[in-house]
């Protein structure tokens, strides 16, 4: 996606060898325009697929896969990091060992928001070594789910997160694919 690209160019910063802070338009301050853009990318791509809800993880899968969801009519979930008194006890629960933060989490989802007979798409803001991803699948398994695509924000090709995962069959497209940083520069795929 040509306008994300631009954006990660121009308004993204490579930290160190792997990582790329992009809180200018999609991890702090959000793009409206953009996101918008990134919601009917992938509403094109997964549009014929039957997708009957859009799952993702708070906080920053939550902008793309809410205009994802409003362009394909479907309600979106956000799976929960943060312990709340809110949320019910009956829950599917599923560790994720965190990238950036270098630690484990539980993430967890109410029984009544995915189910037996859904067809979801997971859609995540970063792609890096597949972690995230996987734990979102899990909740999908629990609930007796299908998972109809993964949708990725940007994937850091590089980190092979996607491998394992195109080896299991699922159809996973990224709006934008990083090949390797060079001397602080994005190269894409
Ligand atoms: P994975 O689970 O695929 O290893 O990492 C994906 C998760 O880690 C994403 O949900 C994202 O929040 C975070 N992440 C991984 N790499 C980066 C990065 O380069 N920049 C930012 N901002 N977040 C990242």
């Amino acid at each position: 996606m040509e306008l994300l690209k631009e954006a990660i160019l121009t308004r993204g910063k490579v930290l160190g060898e792997d990582i790329l802070k992009v809180d200018t338009f999609l991890n702090h301050q959000i793009d409206c325009e953009l996101t918008i853009e990134m919601g009917k990318e992938f509403a094109k791509y997964f549009g014929d697929k039957g997708i009957t809800r859009v799952l993702t993880l708070e906080v920053s899968g939550i902008p793309a896969a809410f205009t994802t969801a409003l362009e394909l009519g479907v309600p979106m979930v956000y799976a929960k990091k943060i312990e709340s008194k809110n949320l019910s006890e009956d829950v599917y629960t599923a560790d994720v060992h965190s990238f950036t933060k270098g630690k484990a989490y539980n993430i967890r989802v109410d029984k009544r928001f995915i189910e037996k007979g859904d067809r979801v798409l997971i859609i995540d803001d970063f792609l890096a070594k597949g972690q995230a991803l996987g734990g979102l699948i899990d909740l999908c398994k629990q609930a007796g789910a299908e998972v109809g695509g993964l949708g990725i924000v940007i994937e850091k090709a590089f980190q092979n997160g996607r491998d394992r995962y195109v080896e299991e069959g699922y159809d996973i497209y990224s709006l934008a694919r990083i090949e390797k940083f060079e001397d602080g520069r994005v190269v894409f795929k």
